[in-house]
């Protein structure tokens, strides 16, 4: 037998995620498959929705070309916008639809005399003061870009920096500066993100670009009974031994048994993306029942404390999140967000159910 650390991503469910950010929205949702689809497989989540998903959403050029090597059709929208006029060329080339975000992108598109036309979205800086053209400049570079002959379309698109919390007040304040900027403007919109779709009716508009949602994570951190969990991070015991008590365990021995403990050696470590910051007392799934990360996580392995499954041992599967334990609650203890923990996974086995 090989090593037993594996994700497994079920595609069901990221259909089934999708078909409720895209009704919980209204009009039509962009599914995010940057960062390799949070490291779920760009192509293969972008597989599972051809033909479902209206169109996908990327970062970069690049990531969008991954999808159409892959034989996807549908429109792509890159949202950090072109890097120079390569990647305008190869956009135009490839149907993919721009973010404009600053003056300069817009530049490359005035620069522009024949070819196929593109579709761009315009992104206005609503107050997280990271990418998007200032509200005041909004209406004179949407008549920039009406006027470029190769623009066929125009959206108009801003970003949320805090719609994950519910009560702050500045998701408002930027609904009301996108409002006004892009007042008496044609064209369709686009607002939320998966924190817009889920707690902000008021962000919903023509578009939806759903990502960390359409994975199974809420992005409050809280558990969903909506959402299903698309990646399961799973792996085995292939070791145990007793510990007296007073006994260190692991590098540093910063966990000491309390008691005469049972510890379960597990195949998954932070060279797996198990986040290392996991403290004694984050949650894991033994043979379907809860119990903890005791020590420190290593490179290629982790302990769990067995004392309290005297059935589980050697063999036993080890379930890291997934189904039982939810990404959002390893996060908080690693001191992220599941984000991070998602997109992080690498050198263990993939299987798509
Ligand atoms: C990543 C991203 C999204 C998706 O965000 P989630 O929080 O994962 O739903 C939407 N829009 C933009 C501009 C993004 O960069």
């Amino acid at each position: 037998m090989s090593r037993p650390a594996r994700a497994s991503f079920d595609l069901a469910a990221l259909r089934a995620n999708y078909a409720h950010a895209k009704a919980r929205h209204g009009g039509r949702a962009a599914a995010t498959l940057k960062a390799n689809a949070y490291g779920h497989g760009a192509v293969q989540c972008a597989r599972a929705l051809a033909g479902v998903a209206d169109a996908f959403a990327v970062a970069f050029v690049q990531e969008a070309l991954e999808l159409r090597e892959a034989g996807i059709e549908e429109p792509i929208l890159v949202l950090e916008g072109a890097f120079g006029m390569g990647d305008v060329e190869l956009a135009r080339q490839h149907g993919l639809w721009l973010v404009v975000h600053q003056e300069e992108q817009l530049a490359m598109l005035e620069s522009l005399r024949s070819g196929p036309p593109l579709q761009a979205w315009l992104k206005i800086d609503t107050g997280m003061h990271r990418a998007g053209v200032a509200p005041g400049q909004a209406q004179a570079l949407w008549q920039r870009l009406k006027a470029c002959e190769q623009v066929a379309g125009i959206t108009l698109m801003t970003h949320l920096a805090s719609a994950d919390e519910p009560d702050n007040p500045a998701t408002d304040r930027q609904l009301a500066v996108f409002e006004a900027a892009t007042q008496g403007l044609p064209g369709p919109r686009s607002v939320a993100n998966s924190a817009g779709v889920l707690c902000w009716k008021g962000a919903h508009r023509d578009w939806a670009r759903p990502g960390i949602m359409l994975y199974g994570a809420d992005p409050r951190g809280t558990a969903s009974d909506v959402l299903r969990p698309v990646m399961q991070l799973t792996s085995e015991v292939f070791s145990e031994r007793w510990i007296a008590t007073g006994e260190p365990l692991g590098y540093g021995g910063s966990f000491v048994a309390e008691r005469p403990t049972r510890v379960g050696l597990v195949a998954m470590g932070y060279a797996d993306g198990y986040p290392r910051r996991a403290h004694t007392g984050t949650p894991v799934g033994v043979d379907g029942r809860l119990t903890r990360i005791i020590g420190r996580v290593a490179m290629d392995m982790l302990t769990v404390d067995l004392t309290d499954l005297p059935e589980s041992g050697p063999g036993s599967s080890v379930e890291l999140w997934g189904r039982q334990v939810s990404v959002n609650d390893v996060a908080a203890a690693a001191g992220t967000i599941a984000y991070e923990l998602l997109c992080n996974v690498k050198r263990v086995g993939r299987v798509y159910l």
